[in-house]
């Protein structure tokens, strides 16, 4: 076995031991057949929930109500899920009672894509019921069974098969394609949540032109908030093409450049997606850098109060995507003697008991003048010169 299987094996063991059958399921052998980096091995057994329980005490409830038990084995978490089948779906989404089945063909059968229903046993045997392997060779996305009613019954398989598509560089295959163009409206039921972390999750993938390429022959632009499909399908075009987007906070300000989404609405349209707080001000950020650029600012203003990754991501903005050559951004913004006020070797409360100062405008003045002097080279950020400065000064 590879190694991150290997160390799963004597949890196989423990249930077998107990009488219970155990496979290997799920993106984990996908990612071994592509030779990708492996994330979480998950397991998948006829044992039921509160029988895991009591073979491994050291476990904890992921899902009971899905059957997944989370099994810590030498550090790591495992997910132990009881084969089931989904139950009835009467929303269009992932249901919330499911039916524990005794065999694993069943629990194979409510895989999205064949290739995630793959499986295989404690021997290093693959099961393949549905033709996964076949698909990973010819790079191909295909629905286990009827695409159309699958994703009725779950339409975030929908964002799936586009993620997938620029995750692993896959072709959707013909029928899941057309099943996928006749259900797209059903997106309707699933959260902004899911699609939010859908859609980064296929940015950041290394063929998001594949995924923008569906996303513009489908209406699934509908069910993305504020976004304009006419202006992300130039992200197509030109130079930019052939970049990989390494952050999210990249991704959103990339869509705002372009004006792909409003850019006078920032925190108003990530709101709507539900993105952190953090995200909403580093992207706000990225975009005011890029914006004063543009208009020629090149003095400390320009980065002053800035993070440093923003100022990576909005520099990969102008390079990329506005075609400048620019000068050694980063290394300028390295050399600023402070980034932001905190920087500062003094605070008011050091002038307050330093140099005399009472709370007030004229202390906030002296700091304001401190900060300007250093940020412009004439003062230097040290703490006993700037008492000594403010002493003069202080009339
Ligand atoms: P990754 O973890 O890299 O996002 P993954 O394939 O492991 O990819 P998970 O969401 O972790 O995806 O799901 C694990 C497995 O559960 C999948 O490989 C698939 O077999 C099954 N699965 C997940 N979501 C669905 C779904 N919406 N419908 C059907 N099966 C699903
Ligand atoms: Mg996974």
């Amino acid at each position: 076995f590879p190694s991150p299987f290997k160390k799963a094996v004597p949890i196989m063991n423990k249930l077998q031991s107990s009488g219970f059958e155990v496979y290997f399921v799920g993106g984990s052998l996908r990612d071994l057949f592509l030779n990708v980096a492996i994330h979480d091995i998950d397991l998948a057994t006829n044992a039921l929930p509160l029988e895991v329980k009591k073979i491994f005490p050291h476990s904890f409830d992921t899902g009971i109500q899905h059957g997944t038990i989370t099994v810590v084995y030498h550090h790591e978490n495992y997910e132990v899920t009881t084969f089931r089948n989904d139950g009835d779906y009467l929303d269009h989404r992932h249901p919330e009672n499911v039916q524990f089945v005794r065999n694993l063909q069943e629990d194979l059968k409510r895989r999205d894509f064949t290739i995630n229903a793959l499986a295989m046993s404690p021997t290093g045997q693959i099961i393949d019921y549905y033709g996964g392997i076949d698909d990973l060779d010819a790079k191909i996305i295909r629905c286990v069974l009827n695409p159309y009613k699958r994703f009725e019954e779950d339409a975030l398989r929908i964002f799936r098969a586009v993620r997938f598509t620029s995750q692993l560089d896959f072709k959707l295959e013909t029928d899941t394609y057309l099943a996928l163009k006749e259900k797209v409206h059903l997106l309707a039921n699933i959260s902004i949540e899911r699609i939010h972390s859908e859609f980064i999750k296929m940015m950041l993938g290394n063929a998001w032109q594949k995924g923008i390429q569906i996303i513009e022959e489908t209406n699934i632009a509908e069910f993305m908030p504020s976004i304009d499909p006419l202006k992300l399908v130039r992200l197509l075009k030109s130079t930019y093409k052939n970049v990989h987007f390494p952050n999210e906070e990249l991704i959103w300000a990339t869509l705002f450049y372009f004006e792909i989404l409003p850019q006078n609405q920032i925190s108003k349209v990530l709101a709507k997606w539900k993105t952190s707080n953090s995200v909403i001000k580093n992207v706000q950020e990225i975009l005011l850098f890029c914006k004063n650029y543009e208009k020629g600012q090149r003095d400390y203003h320009l980065f002053y109060g800035l993070l440093r990754e923003n100022i990576i991501n909005g520099i990969f903005i102008l390079r990329k995507f506005a075609e400048l050559q620019l000068p050694d951004l980063i290394t300028n913004y390295d050399s600023l003697p402070i980034h932001q006020l905190k920087d500062l070797a003094v605070s008011g409360s050091d002038l307050i008991q330093e140099a005399n100062f009472t709370p007030g405008v004229d202390l906030g003045k002296m700091i304001k003048l401190i900060e300007s002097k250093v940020l412009k080279g004439e003062l230097i950020n040290d703490h006993q010169q700037i008492i000594d400065f403010v002493k003069e000064n202080h009339v």
